[in-house]
């Protein structure tokens, strides 16, 4: 399980994540869903252990995560301003971690084929980040968290330029890849109606605190609060 115990995330003197506890299974699909600025960029950085929490602490399956190297943590994250590696073409890019977890070259080359196939990203491989649209730089960040086939993924509004025809195929294989890799999950998004077709549970977040954690059905017909119920458009 993925565990946060009262964590405080503060920048200067202001809290922009206060107090916040989180269980997440194992094999778990958790959204976090809030309007912009209200933290969850700060949340999944601070899960992935880019940055450290100012209190509180971050548990992977019991153990304390600062003690765990990046290594061993085994997780993947798709960023929300993709941090491609600029001097490695798109190929590259979708390569390097699995050559770095020593991944076998024919296993490499198999699984990334398929996913440029599924991101309409074949024809731009030799690419460097630096020659493609916003969008498709998106793509490549998204494929790059797929391949890695990590224990935890973490996805930080990865469909957001993402036009709607292949946003569902993607979608579809983020699904796909969950559930043959019993993948623990933490999705990013602002979009409610994508967050209630993805998440086992949905973490509505406002203001560096969760109003409510639950099910999408619960969420929407049983909200908490008044925030929970204008976010998520349950009617009045
Ligand atoms: P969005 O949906 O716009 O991406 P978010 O929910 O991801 O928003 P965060 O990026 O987590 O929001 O930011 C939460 C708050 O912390 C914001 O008010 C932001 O301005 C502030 N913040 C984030 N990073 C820093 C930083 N390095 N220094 C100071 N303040 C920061
Ligand atoms: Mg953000």
């Amino acid at each position: 399980a993925l565990e946060l115990k009262e964590v405080t995330k503060k920048y200067k003197k202001t809290n922009v994540i206060s107090k916040m506890d989180l269980q997440i299974k194992n094999g778990e699909f958790l959204v976090l869903l809030g309007p912009s600025g209200c933290g969850k960029s700060t949340t999944l950085r601070m899960i992935a252990g880019l940055e450290k929490p100012s209190s509180g602490q971050i548990l992977i399956d019991g153990q304390d995560a600062e003690k765990i190297s990046s290594m061993e943590r085994n997780l993947a994250m798709v960023f929300q301003d993709y941090a491609l590696y600029p001097n490695m073409t798109v190929y590259q890019n979708l390569e390097y971690a699995l050559k770095v977890h020593k991944v076998k070259k024919e296993e490499r080359q198999q699984r990334l084929a398929k996913i440029l196939e599924t991101l309409n990203l074949t024809e731009y491989q030799d690419r460097l980040p630096g020659e493609l649209s916003g969008g498709q730089k998106q793509r490549v960040a998204l494929g790059r968290g797929m391949a890695k086939q990590s224990k935890i993924f973490l996805l930080d509004e990865p469909l957001s330029n993402i036009d709607v025809q292949l946003r569902e195929k993607a979608r579809d294989e983020i699904q796909t890849l969950h559930e043959e890799n019993q993948q623990t999950i933490v999705y990013v998004t602002h979009d409610q109606l994508e967050a209630m077709a993805l998440g086992d549970r949905i973490a509505i977040i406002n203001d560096g605190k969760i109003q409510m954690i639950d099910t999408p059905d619960n969420i929407y017909n049983h909200p908490a609060n008044l925030f929970v119920a204008q976010f998520v458009g349950t009617p009045q």
